[in-house]
């Protein structure tokens, strides 16, 4: 890897607590972390004539962004789903066709490939909501944890942080149909069995941290959801769980328990200050409750959610209830955190058919610092003394941004205008390319060994 300059002079940066970027921040790294953040106002200038030795980096400069939601393999079905009406199930279909061709190997090359998309991106992290532990067959590899080990190997070749959320899947409906067909990949029989392969997990590569999922209420029963939420606490682990993505699975939780999934996470001790609901895209007033009080966060994935014609979230009274929203690119019909960003705002708007529902400000917090918390990594997400050194730069001279002010960038922006990248001080992206990884032969290569002809 390039010797990475450890002093950084940007044009603009984004930094916390600023409701704007501010402009010439000279930026020190040591050790992978911000050691120095210093605004040459005027007055703190040095004097015409004397250099500040830092490498100059145009444009804005953002802290490192998290993609708290991902299924790497997913993005395999980009482009692919759109030939008949279809919903979510029979998208869902398509996506078990994939899921059946990938092994460890398999695996490897496509995540390592989609994680490397999301570096070109400007995403420093990953959570990865995996549930494709075992043999198609449903039996365990040699390792039972080779697929959550590619996933390891893959981030680090793709030189961003990985979250991997180990998801319980068990079941099939919320009332306790058994895993069939490319399903019982997913199962590792009931919850301890799941903890017993979760604890065997122990990756040492300082770029990974281990966390919990459930998958859904329809895929752990109620009975069970306490030995996932206590493996979790007992680790002061993040714990996910998607929740309330589409109203029939509000409906057959209301038919099975008389309550909403929400209530039953709630109950059975899943929620809290550490968990994050998935979606959460069909809440009712009394879940949106139930989520602020318990200090529990919700991921928005409205690129998916849109893909999927699954609704449109009421994120400002998430909000206003207290839930802290992070973001996700879920099934990577699209990976660009300032697309995710925006749909937060604009969504709103054509809802509510008024504008104004999201500062700018509160965009980058969703895509950076909270995110990040969301994915267990409470010291990065911000340009701050002592943060990890993850720095994205947009910018500002390209088609699409320029002429717009740096405080408009989460609504002029794509991720194709991510310029350059550091992840803990590492410079992983430069001049728009990725420093490791041929980004499109190797997803093409990746995609067409895993998609049936
Ligand atoms: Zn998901």
């Amino acid at each position: 890897m390039p010797v990475t300059p450890s002093r950084w002079l940007a044009e603009y940066a984004w930094l916390p607590e600023h409701a704007e970027p501010t402009p010439d921040v000279l930026i020190e790294i040591e050790d992978g972390r911000i050691s120095a953040v210093t605004p040459l106002t005027p007055g703190s200038r040095p004097p015409a004539g004397v250099e500040v030795h830092a490498v100059p980096l145009p444009g804005l400069t953002l802290p490192g962004l998290a993609n708290v939601h991902s299924h790497a393999f997913h993005r395999a079905l980009r482009g692919r789903t759109h030939g008949g009406r279809g919903d979510f199930w029979t998208w869902r279909d398509q996506m078990y066709a994939v899921a059946d061709r990938l092994d460890p190997d398999t695996y490897l090359a496509l995540a390592r490939a989609v994680y490397a998309e999301m570096a070109l991106a400007g995403i420093t992290c990953v959570g990865e909501f995996h549930y494709l532990h075992h043999r198609p067959d449903g039996g365990a590899y040699d390792d039972p944890n080779a697929m959550g080990a590619a996933l390891v190997e893959a981030a680090a070749h793709a030189g961003i942080r990985l979250t991997l959320l180990d998801a319980c899947y068990l079941t099939s409906s919320v009332d306790g149909q058994p895993l069939a067909g490319p399903q019982r990949r997913f199962g590792d029989g009931d919850a301890a069995r799941w903890a017993e392969r979760a604890t065997a997990f122990q990756p040492a590569d300082s770029h990974v941290r281990v966390g919990a999922a459930v998958h859904s209420v329809r895929a752990v029963p109620a009975d069970q959801l306490r030995t996932v939420a206590d493996w979790a606490r007992d680790r002061r682990a993040p714990l996910h769980a998607h929740l309330s993505e589409q109203p029939a699975e509000n409906d057959e939780c209301r038919a099975v328990h008389g309550r909403t999934p929400t209530a039953l996470l709630a109950e059975h001790g899943v929620l809290g200050s550490d968990t994050t609901a998935v979606h959460a895209t069909h809440p009712t007033s009394p879940d949106l409750t139930l989520l602020g009080d318990s200090r529990t966060g919700v991921c928005l994935c409205p690129t998916t959610e849109r893909d999927l014609a699954d609704g449109i979230g009421p994120t400002r009274l998430m909000a206003d209830a207290g839930i802290r929203l992070s973001l996700g690119s879920d099934s990577h019909a699209v990976v660009d955190l300032f697309e995710e960003a925006r749909a937060v705002e604009l969504d709103e708007r054509l809802r509510t058919r008024r504008r104004g529902h999201f500062a700018p400000v509160d965009l980058l917090t969703a895509a950076s610092v909270t995110g990040h918390a969301a994915l267990g990594w409470a010291d990065a997400g911000r340009i701050a003394v002592g943060a990890r050194a993850d720095l994205v730069t947009v910018r500002l001279d390209g088609p699409r941004t320029a002429g717009v002010p740096p405080v408009g960038v989460f609504f002029a922006a794509t991720a194709g205008d991510v310029e350059q990248v550091l992840v803990d001080g590492r410079v992983v992206v430069a001049e728009g390319r990725h420093l490791s990884v041929d980004v499109p032969a190797e997803l093409s290569a990746a995609i067409e060994a895993v998609t049936p002809a």
